[in-house]
């Protein structure tokens, strides 16, 4: 048996019977039909950032980051096929010295491909959609046992790349690339609210990628993080911006270790060391923290912020930092931006589980008029109701994944609860550990 664990950040300790870290795909078969023949329970479990239960299992977790990553570029199709559990750090490290990029990535390059996508997990900018939506097709380990492949234009991808892990395990992920590009990350300060309120497109469209920290309590939003490509038609990154000022000197994430950030104060370089917040060789945090984030329609954004702004008081005695971005819309039917452009509003929260509990409420129904869907990999008080209101293709999903997985060998109580799976009774806990 496993020391099973917990999330990263501590917030869920997993109740699993144990880990198998495979490294082979073989392994992973083997797990998966140890289960099906003793009628056990089986979950993928990437790299352990997301808040919740969501990767728990009555059975045994299987995670496929041991397994080589064995990265390969296509250039006919421009795309790069790389093991699941590869984490996105590493495989941009790589795609740069074979002179490609990514469009897009997280805060965190440490997150695994498989957990990021199964999540609708995404960067910023308006144009661009989050990371599952460069995956151009995928393996995975099947409820029998089988590897199975999905392409883009097969009949179910859209249904299954943001899967959640509720029909298998990822093995290998293929992802779009395109030519390496060069970036600078620009910093101000001191953007009025009512400025973004007034014209929130002007400052989310201002870089290639743009984030927002405030902690709801001043009259300015503490900070705007501009990415801008050096290739793109126009460059625009002035000392002062609708009332906001460049930095020129160090910064600091509200908070956090500057030692962890990426490349600021405009200096020019390559795009994995500027698109995402972190460091890969500096984590940035011991993880005492929580998330919640919300996705709500871009074109709603000024009145859903003044919605959530109503409870600043409530909220910022428990806040370390809440960051706007915006994810482009989507066909996933599973996504945050499904169908839909997207402002989403995240909450990085003292770990005080207790007082978060009592402050989600309030943001939630505040959110509520907006249709606001929840992040699948943060802590939420969603249930069922909740979500297929929000959620227009949850039913045809959950079919697919009964159809997929018809014994719930891949379900687990966080996915019932949600009505992504239906509820079973589960048999005496069978052990798939080896
Ligand atoms: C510090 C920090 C920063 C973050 N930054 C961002 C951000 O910038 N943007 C954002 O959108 N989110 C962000 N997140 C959330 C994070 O990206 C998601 O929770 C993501 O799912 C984590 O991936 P993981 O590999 O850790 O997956 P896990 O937490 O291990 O698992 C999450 C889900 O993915 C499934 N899964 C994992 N591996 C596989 C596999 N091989 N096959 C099938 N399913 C699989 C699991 O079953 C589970 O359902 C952040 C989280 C942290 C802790």
């Amino acid at each position: 048996m496993s020391d099973v664990g917990g999330t990263w950040a501590g917030t869920h300790q997993f109740a699993a019977t144990g880990v198998v870290s495979a490294t082979t795909v073989a392994e992973v078969q083997g797990v998966v039909r140890r289960a099906a023949s003793s009628g056990g329970r089986v979950r993928a479990l990437g790299t352990r950032h997301s808040f919740t239960d969501l990767a728990d299992s009555s059975g045994t977790l299987v995670t496929v980051t041991g397994i080589a990553p064995d990265a390969v570029i296509d250039e006919a199709t421009m795309t790069v096929t790389v093991g699941a559990g590869a984490a996105y750090g590493h495989l941009a490290t790589w795609l740069e010295s074979q002179g490609f990029a990514l469009h897009n990535m997280g805060s965190l390059p440490h997150i695994s491909v498989a957990g990021a996508v199964a999540t609708g997990t995404h960067g910023s900018g308006v144009t661009n959609g989050s990371l599952a939506t460069a995956v151009a097709g995928f393996e995975y380990v099947n409820a029998s046992g089988e590897v199975a492949t999905v392409a883009r234009g097969n009949q179910d991808f859209e249904a299954l790349v943001v899967g959640l892990g509720a029909y298998g395990i990822l093995t290998r992920i293929t992802l779009d690339i395109q030519p390496s590009f060069a970036m600078r990350q620009d910093v101000y300060t001191g953007l009025p609210w009512d400025t973004l309120l007034a014209d929130v497109d002007a400052v989310v469209g201002a870089g290639y990628s743009v984030s927002l920290f405030t902690t709801w309590a001043e009259y300015s939003l503490e900070q705007v993080w501009v990415k801008s490509r050096l290739d793109a038609t126009t460059l625009l990154v002035p000392a002062d911006w609708l009332g906001a000022t460049r930095l020129t000197g160090p910064t600091n994430l509200v908070g956090g270790d500057p030692a962890a950030l990426t490349e600021q104060l405009g200096v020019e370089g390559r795009w994995l060391d500027r698109l995402p917040h972190f460091r890969l060789d500096n984590t940035p945090s011991n993880g005492d923290e929580i998330q919640t984030e919300y996705f709500v329609p871009l074109a709603s954004a000024a009145d859903a912020l003044v919605a959530v702004q109503t409870h600043a008081s409530a909220i910022a005695p428990h806040l370390l930092v809440t960051e706007l971005r915006t994810v482009a819309s989507d066909e996933l039917w599973l996504s945050g931006a499904f169908e839909r452009e997207s402002l989403a509003i995240h909450f990085t929260w003292r770990n005080s589980p207790a007082q978060v509990q009592l402050v989600l409420p309030l943001i939630e129904d505040a959110l509520e008029p907006f249709a606001a869907r929840p992040h699948w990999g943060k802590l939420h008080l969603f249930d069922a109701a909740d979500i297929e209101r929000v959620t227009p293709m949850l039913g045809a999903t959950r079919e697919l994944f009964e159809r997929l997985d018809p014994t719930g060998m891949f379900s687990n109580d966080h996915l019932e609860r949600l009505g992504l799976r239906i509820p079973r009774v589960l048999s005496p806990i069978a052990d798939t550990t080896p």
